[in-house]
C-alpha cells in the first residue's frame, strides 16, 4: 500500500455471542449453538458456524431456526458477559491505535495509518490483532484491511470466518465490479430495486450511471453512491462516536403482574444501567422507563433530573413512583430502564459529597466484574426468577 494512503481495518468478531458461549463451555465446541430468546417467541441473536449449513441466520425466529436445525443447543443471551469480553477486546484494539470507532459490542473500525511506522503494514497489524485476541481471549476475529471504511467492511465480510482479507488500491476496481449492488453500504433493498429498474445488477453495471442520473435517483446521497461504486470513501474513523444512552431491558419468561416483583426487576435493571454508565465514566440527566404489556403495547415515561446521576437509587426512586400508574393493572412482558443525556462524570465534580458512596459502588462493581452478576446482589433481588436478558441497544449480534 502506498505510504500516502490510509490503512483502515474493520475488525468483526465471528458469531460473537455464540463463540463466547462455546469458549466458556467446552461441551459446546463443534456443536450448533443458537443464542437468543425462548423457543416460542424469541429471535436468534447469534448462531455458531456449525448451525449455518442448516440455513440458520441471526435475526431469524427461534422457532424457525429450530425447525431447520432441531439438534441445536439454545442458550439465553448473557449480555453482561459479552460486554465484559467486549471491553477486553476494545482494550486490545486500542493497543494498535487511538482511532478506534466502535460499531457495536463486537465490531470496530481502526485507523492504523499512523501506527504503520512502528507496528508494520496493514496486514501485519491485522495478523497481530487476530493473534492477540486469540491468545488472550481464545476467540476468533475476522479483519478486513483496505484504504477506507467502506472497503474495509466489505473485506471483513470476505475474511469470515476467522480470517484476514486485504484489498490493495490497485485491485479495488476489479474486486468491486462483479459485486451485487446489495453489498454497497447504505443501499437498501429499495435502492437496489431502483437500480435494477435501470438495468443494473452489479457494481460494474452501475458505473455507467452519471452523477446527475444518480442524484436524480437518490438525491444528495447520489454523490456518495457515485463515489462508493468507485471504491472511494473519505469518511474518517471517528473515535468520538458517542453513545446516546445506556440501558438494560428484560423480557420475562412469564408476564409479571405483581408490583413487588416489578420493583425488584426495576432495581436490578437500574443497577445494571448505573454500573454500565460508571464503567464508561458517564452519568445522565434523563431516565426513561419502558414497559411492554402482554398485549404488546409499549409505554414509556421519562424524567429529567436537575443534575447528572450515575447511581441506581435516584432512577429507582423516581421510577417506583410511576410504576403503578404505568402498569395500570396489566400483565407486563418487558421492562426497561435507560439513562440518556449522558456526560462524563469526571468533568462534573458533582459527587464530592457522595464520595463514600461512590467508593462503595466501585467496590461493588469490581466484585461483580470478577465474580459475575451473582457475585453480589441487593437483598431485595434474592429469589428472582429466571428471565431472558436482552441487549438494550440492538439485540442482534450479526456475525
Ligand atoms: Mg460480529
Amino acid at each position: 500500500m502506498a505510504r500516502d494512503e490510509r490503512t483502515i481495518l474493520h475488525c468483526d468478531m465471528d458469531a460473537f455471542y455464540a463463540s463466547v458461549e462455546q469458549r466458556d463451555n467446552p461441551d459446546l465446541s463443534g456443536v450448533p449453538v443458537l443464542v437468543g430468546g425462548d423457543r416460542k417467541r424469541g429471535v436468534v441473536c447469534a448462531c455458531s458456524y456449525e448451525a449455518r449449513p442448516f440455513g440458520v441466520r441471526s435475526g431469524m425466529a427461534m422457532a424457525r431456526a429450530l425447525q431447520l436445525c432441531p439438534q441445536a443447543r439454545v442458550l439465553p443471551v448473557r449480555m453482561e458477559r459479552y460486554r465484559q469480553v467486549s471491553e477486553r477486546i476494545f482494550e486490545i484494539f486500542h493497543q494498535y491505535s487511538d482511532l478506534v470507532e466502535p460499531l457495536s459490542v463486537d465490531e470496530a473500525f481502526i485507523d492504523v495509518t499512523a501506527s504503520r511506522r512502528l507496528l508494520g503494514d496493514g496486514p501485519e497489524i491485522a495478523a497481530s490483532i487476530r493473534q492477540t485476541v486469540r491468545d488472550e481471549l481464545d476467540l476468533p476475529v475476522s479483519v478486513g484491511v483496505a484504504p477506507n471504511k467502506f472497503l474495509a467492511k466489505l473485506c471483513s465480510g470476505e475474511a469470515k470466518p476467522d480470517g484476514i482479507h486485504v484489498l490493495e488500491t490497485g485491485d479495488v476496481e476489479g474486486y468491486l465490479a462483479p459485486l451485487p449492488l446489495g453489498r454497497i453500504w447504505g443501499l437498501g433493498p429499495r435502492g437496489v430495486e431502483k437500480l435494477r429498474r435501470h438495468g443494473c445488477r452489479t457494481v460494474a453495471d452501475a458505473l455507467r450511471l452519471t452523477p446527475d442520473r444518480l442524484r436524480a435517483l437518490f438525491g444528495v446521497q447520489g454523490d456518495r453512491l457515485y463515489n462508493l461504486l468507485r471504491g472511494q470513501d473519505d469518511r474518517p474513523v471517528d473515535p468520538g462516536r458517542e453513545r446516546k444512552s445506556v440501558g438494560a431491558e428484560e423480557t420475562f419468561m412469564t408476564d409479571l403482574v405483581d408490583l413487588q416483583d416489578l420493583e425488584r426487576q426495576l432495581w436490578r435493571l437500574a443497577d445494571q444501567v448505573s454500573r454500565r454508565a460508571r464503567r464508561l465514566g458517564l452519568g445522565g440527566t434523563v431516565v426513561t422507563v419502558k414497559l411492554k404489556g402482554a398485549d404488546r403495547t409499549v409505554r414509556t415515561r421519562s424524567h429529567s433530573f436537575s443534575e447528572v446521576v450515575d447511581q441506581a437509587e435516584p432512577m429507582v426512586a423516581w421510577a417506583q413512583s410511576q410504576l403503578a400508574d404505568l402498569v395500570g393493572g396489566q400483565p407486563v412482558r418487558l421492562l426497561g430502564v435507560y439513562l440518556a443525556g449522558l456526560a462524563p462524570v469526571s468533568q462534573l465534580g458533582l459527587f464530592a459529597r457522595d464520595e463514600r458512596r461512590r467508593k462503595l459502588d466501585r467496590v461493588r462493581d469490581s466484585i461483580r466484574d470478577r465474580y459475575g452478576e451473582r457475585g453480589l446482589t441487593r437483598a431485595s433481588l434474592i429469589g428472582l426468577s429466571g428471565s431472558v436478558q436482552r441487549q438494550a441497544d440492538g439485540v442482534e449480534d450479526g456475525d
